[in-house]
Formats: C-alpha cells, structure tokens, sequence
C-alpha cells in the first residue's frame, strides 16, 4: 500500500489529515504486526534459510557476516545469498543471458536487494536468483556475481550479464566474469534504458533521449546507422559521447547475438509484478515472498505450456505467435531463386517500381540472411520463413532450442515443496545481528 493511499484511507474514515510521516510510521506498525519485528526477523532468518534448504533440497544460500561482541562472538549480517533449485534448474534449458540489477530497500534498515533475472522464450521476466546487502558497492556486486557463477552458471559457457554501468559493477565483472584467467567464457552488454538515461542527464533532450533508444533497439544496422545521423544532425557532441561507448556494448545491431535480444536489465514487469511489495518488508518475510512469487509463477507457466502442448504448438505461446506472424509476412514478398538446391534467394521485401525496391539475400545452406536478425534473435526472420514456405521446409529446426516448447517444458519440470510449518523447522543452532543500526 504506498503511502499517500494511507493518507487518502485516514482522511476518509477519519476525516483527519495526516502527515506523510506519521503515515510511514503507521504503516511500518502495520508491516510489524503482520509480518513480525525487523530485529526478531534477522534472527529468524537462519533457521528459515534452513527450513528453505531442507524442503526444497538443492536450493541455494550463502552468507557473509562480519563478527562482533566481546564476551560472546555473535555474526552480525553482512550479505545473503539465495537461489531456489527449481529456477537454478530451469536455467539450463533457458537462453545465456542474465540481467542484474539492485534496487534500495525501505524498512528500518536500509539496504538493497540485488536481483539477477532471466528472460523466457515467452518473453516473460523470471527472477533467478537474489541478495540482500547493505549498498551497492564493488564487495556487494561481487558477492552477487561470484555466487551467480559458482552456483547457478556453474560448467555452462558464453554467458552474457547485462547490467547498468556503475562503476561497482563494471568493476566487479571484470574480476569475476571477465577475467580470462577464469577460463570461463562469459560476456558483458549494458542495459539499453541506463544508457538512454545516462544520456539524458547529460543532454537533457526528450528528442535526442528517444532517437539513442531507437539505434540501440534497432536490429538493423542500416537503421540504427540512421537514428546516430540524426542525432549527429541535432547536436554534435551527444554523437561525440554515443561514440566514446563500443557499439556492441549498448546496441542491438553490433551486438553479434550475445545478448539474445535482451535490451534491458531492469524491466518494469520485474519489479512491479514479481517484486512488488518486497521491499517494504522485514528480511524473512521478504525471502518468503521471494519464494511464495516463484511457486506461483512456476504453477502459472507450467500450466501455460501444457496448454501448449494441448495445442500442438511447436513453440511456446509467444513465439508461436511470432512465427506464424513471420510466415504471414514471409507470403507476400516476392522472391527470385539463385541456387534453389543450397536455397539461396533474393527476397524482395516491397516492390516499387524503381530502384528503391527493398531487398535481402537469404542463405539457408549457411543459414544467413542479410537483414542480420538471424544472427541477433536465433530465430529465422521473416525473409527467412519466406524461403522456407517456398521450399517447403520446415522452420522448426532453425529455431534455436530454447525457442522450442519441448525445451521450454523443461525449465517447469523441477517443482517447488511446500515449506512445513514453523513448529517443525530445525534449529540451525545459531543467530544472527542485523547489520549496523540505522534507524530511519
Ligand atoms: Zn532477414
């Protein structure tokens, strides 16, 4: 509940204004007594980590306290890290790419909660694994990004994170995912909306904001070329600045596919549907919601990709739909044969008289297409399909497997367990201290 609907509930059952203050402390109250003390939620929280372990075996949490006392030595919270098995599983049957992103959290201990997500075949945002810290900085970001590794990425390579460019994180990558002497394969791509907003602070001009996110997202190069000569024609040194970055870094066009056609790192739909809530609430109970989101998300999207099947689709729902809108696409340009056998086509996109009639060279023998989206979404585009329908093959094999909905039942198959009630849970035989007191 935000605030000022707080204020507007007062006024109408009281007839009282109150202050937004008074409001904030009122529903801190309310939090409290719903979900219980901040301080007695740190101390519960070991023994409800472990209760999560022992329910949903294989699911993932690791600490890092500091030490304190003097007659007793008491750990006192530092970061957590956890990740529950279903998703960790789920993620080898998704595309490489992770988003990581922090967000502040609100409560009588600041902190933020550092969230790593996936994005599905469907298109759908998927919370993989998370931490509380006390801020963001370079130990916090390498915390989240050394566990990620170890626990969830684990033996699998070429594995994008894509991320703000706080100097924290940057930082942190460059030790733990990009070091060659990992021998790990991983890559870095930034998120589009911080580079667009960065930008912005910067020049503050809505226009020249709007043209930089449409080079970025652009999956031609041709086309986001365009949008940068505009921005040129505007002001010079905004160009100067977009060119200061590596193009492969924040556009779609030069990205080379690592990126999987993943723009940003933190989409709305995350925070504001799976997370929304959480960060108003006391520690245990906010890992609670993290898991009691999961469950319910797992349950929907199962139940989505029977129906699927059911259905008889090749491909999960949205992709189906993005197929078949290719095909329809695909049947009304016009295509000229080269070399029908290795199916190598001129396909003509519209066909004005002229010159100026709009034209691809599709290969499927290697397969390419000029267009360049093949390489980027790995998935045929529509000059592709176009080919296709024409030979008579089947799309379905060019689709990269997480694109296709028997490995995208996969990413369900492993099932959450029910946590038992709080009577039942062991002790983990220790405790925990909040971090450093700050009072708000
Ligand atoms: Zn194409």
């Amino acid at each position: 509940m935000l605030i000022k609907n707080v204020i507007e509930d007062i006024k109408k059952t009281m007839n009282y204004s109150i202050s937004y203050k008074k409001a904030w402390h009122a529903r801190a109250k309310a939090i409290k007594m719903v979900f219980g003390d901040w301080d007695e939620s740190y101390r519960q929280l070991p023994k409800f980590m472990h209760a999560l372990q022992t329910s949903n075996p294989g699911t993932i949490v690791t600490w890092k306290h500091r030490y304190t006392g003097h007659t007793t030595i008491m750990p006192v919270f530092h970061f957590v890290f956890w990740s529950f098995k279903p998703v960790i599983d789920g993620f080898r049957y998704c595309r490489p790419v992770i988003t990581i992103d922090g967000i502040f959290l609100y409560g009588k201990y600041t902190g933020a909660l550092l969230v790593a997500t996936i994005v599905t075949a469907n298109g759908k945002i998927l919370p993989l694994a998370f931490a509380v810290v006390d801020r963001e900085s370079l130990e916090s970001w390498s915390f989240f990004i050394q566990n990620i590794k170890e626990h969830i990425v684990m033996d699998r390579q070429g594995v994008t994170l894509i991320s703000d460019r706080a100097e924290s994180i940057l930082a942190a990558m460059r030790r733990h995912w990009l070091n060659p002497s990992l021998q790990f394969v991983g890559y870095h791509r930034h998120c589009l909306r911080h580079v667009c907003s960065n930008f912005n602070t910067h020049f503050k001009n809505k226009e020249l904001k709007q043209l930089l996110w449409k080079a970025g997202s652009a999956d031609q190069r041709r086309k986001c070329n365009g949008y940068l000569d505009q921005i040129q024609e505007i002001n010079q040194e905004a160009i100067n600045w977009v060119h200061k970055m590596n193009p492969e870094d924040w556009a779609l066009a030069y990205d080379g596919g690592y990126r999987w056609g993943v723009l940003t790192s933190n989409d709305a739909e995350c925070f504001n549907s799976v997370l929304k809530g959480a960060r108003n609430l006391p520690i245990s109970a906010m890992v609670e919601f993290t898991f009691r989101q999961l469950v319910k998300y797992f349950d929907e999207m199962g139940a989505q990709a029977e129906t699927d099947v059911r259905n008889e689709f090749q491909y999960p729902r949205e992709m189906q739909r993005t197929m078949e809108e290719g095909i329809a696409r695909g049947n009304t340009f016009k295509l000229i044969s080269y070399d029908r056998p290795r199916r190598v086509f001129e396909v003509q996109t519209s066909f004005r008289r002229g010159r100026d009639c709009n034209r691809q060279i599709v290969r499927m023998n290697q397969p390419t297409c000029s267009c360049g989206k093949y390489e980027i979404r790995h998935y045929p585009c529509s000059h592709m399909l176009a080919v296709m329908s024409e030979c008579g093959d089947n799309p379905f094999q060019y689709v990269d497997p997480i694109f296709r909905l028997p490995v995208y039942m996969k990413v369900w198959e492993t099932k959450f367990n029910p946590i038992p009630h709080q009577v039942y849970w062991d002790d983990p035989q220790w405790n925990l201290l909040p971090n450093e007191v700050r009072l708000r």
